[in-house]
């Protein structure tokens, strides 16, 4: 059986209790990877002063992973710098928060050649090589040099910038260029696959041959896969203890207050300091119902190494406190926002809880909260999702209610709408949100991918 040797920045080894942590990237591989029993490689997340590249070897729940360390160096210039000061930001349309420093770019290039120095001998023939995420982009033109012929495919988890976006980049032809070095390159959306063609078909002179890309003397596959969630077990874990034990909590709490959920990474992608201004429209706008409702923001803090994220978090500090300050009551807070990070079955009961899930980022590549949102409703009960048409997954999830992030005003019609449904219209929407994350969740998200890998024929040549 072919084997499958995945590749990220992270590696989260599944330990098949249900507590795994934040990232929707490493819950999709956990599952990816059981089923192929395969090799996930990437960093260990530790630093020692100078890079060793010896090899930390463990198996867990029959995925064997093997881990790197990495130097503080490498940290400040590849992780905190390229991957969460250059790339994200700009991938995500913030070119105002994009920080262009030489040493971000040679310390990417350094820790995707020591990742591939790392990786290489582990490559046995006829195995597939999937590699993940805008942190490891030049990673197959290192394997390449090193000599390794295998089928390589990337994965894009994040969006891929309009054209006009993309240029602003330092070194992007060196960059995309690198993209060649693959078999297959993928993206969540059509309209993300779309703008990276026009940008190799106006920047690079590169021509479609069918539905491939040549250019720079090579020829790639590429195509739109959607990552999706693992929702039976999601739907089944809603209905779990802890579920439970969340969901009646969250209910006493409540008071027979509907309940609106937000669940997010602190990132200033997501779009909270926007529906925060959002919900107070709401408030402003709705007094007669202003006192029935509750918004349960939940946001576990991340990438603190990056001051874009201490700055976002202290205005969303501010900005809570000030809605509260506002409307608080004696006996009622209309907003509760909280830092800390919840276990995936409890978020299940809080989302079955919930009358409306709130999720509206500025530009996300596909957000698997929306899918696990419809995953966990009561089928007799559903709650309403509102979802930002700039998420990926606005373009599976056409029944939720679509807004512009951006719009105070949009959000607080939707919450109104959202609230009032009846129950009818919230079953015949959630029946076929639930339908389309059923039927395209994560297993058909990995063999489409990995299907399309292995479809290609191994015949690597090196760039012209
Ligand atoms: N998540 C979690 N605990 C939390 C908050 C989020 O386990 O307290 C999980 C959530 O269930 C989802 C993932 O983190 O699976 C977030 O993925 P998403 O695509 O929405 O956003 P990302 O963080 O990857 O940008």
């Amino acid at each position: 059986m072919t084997r499958l040797i995945v590749v990220s920045n992270r590696v989260n080894p599944p330990t098949g209790k249900g507590d795994e942590t934040v990232g929707g990237l490493a819950m999709a591989l956990s599952a990816a990877l059981r089923e192929y029993s395969g090799l996930w490689f990437g960093w260990s997340g530790k630093t020692t002063e100078t890079f060793t590249g010896e090899l930390n070897v463990e198996r867990h729940d029959g995925v064997t992973v093997a881990t790197v360390d990495l130097e503080e160096s490498d940290l400040n210039e590849y992780y905190n710098g390229y991957a969460n000061k250059t790339l994200w930001p700009l991938f995500h349309y913030r070119q105002d928060l994009t920080a262009y420093d030489r040493s971000y770019g040679e310390g990417y290039e350094r820790v995707n050649q020591r990742f591939a120095e790392t990786l290489a001998p582990l490559i046995e023939p006829g195995d597939l090589v999937w590699v993940h995420d805008y942190h490891l982009i030049p990673l197959a033109r290192e394997l390449r040099r090193l000599g390794v012929k295998n089928r390589i495919g990337f994965f894009l988890h994040i969006p891929w910038p309009a054209h006009q976006l993309m240029v602003t980049l330092p070194g992007h032809q060196k960059l995309v260029q690198s993209l060649f070095d693959y078999d297959l390159v993928g993206f969540q959306t059509p309209d993300y696959r779309q703008a990276f063609e026009e940008y190799v078909l106006t920047e690079a002179q590169g021509v479609m041959v069918g539905s491939d890309l040549r250019a720079f003397g090579r020829t790639v596959k590429v195509g739109a896969f959607p990552i999706g969630v693992d929702a039976a077990e999601f739907a089944q874990m809603a209905k779990s203890e802890r579920a439970w034990r969340t969901y009646n909590v969250m209910m006493a709490h409540t008071a027979f207050r509907s309940l609106i959920v937000g669940v997010d990474r602190l990132d200033y992608s997501k779009g909270l300091e926007e529906r925060f201004a959002g919900f107070e429209h709401f408030l402003a706008d709705n007094p007669e119902v202003r006192r029935e409702v509750l918004f349960l923001q939940i946001a576990p803090v991340s990438r603190e190494g990056v001051e874009a994220y201490q700055e976002i978090r202290a205005r969303l500090d501010s900005l809570s406190g000030r809605i509260n300050g506002e409307y608080a009551d004696i006996d009622w807070n209309p907003v509760r926002y909280v830092n800390k990070n919840y276990r995936r079955d409890e978020l299940a009961g809080v989302y079955r809880a919930a009358r409306v899930g709130l999720v509206t980022p500025l530009r996300d590549g596909m957000n698997l909260v929306a899918k696990e949102f419809v995953a966990a409703q009561d089928p007799d009960d559903p709650g309403v999702l509102i979802l930002s048409r700039f998420a990926g997954a606005a373009d599976q999830l056409k029944q939720a209610l679509m807004v512009n992030p951006n719009s105070p005003e949009e959000i607080s019609e939707a919450l109104k709408r959202a609230l009032a449904m009846e129950l009818p219209e919230r079953i015949a929407r959630w029946t076929q949100m639930f339908e389309t994350v059923t039927r395209d969740d994560v297993s058909a998200w990995r063999d489409a991918y990995v299907g399309a890998l292995s479809g290609v024929r191994e015949t690597y040549t090196a760039l012209a």
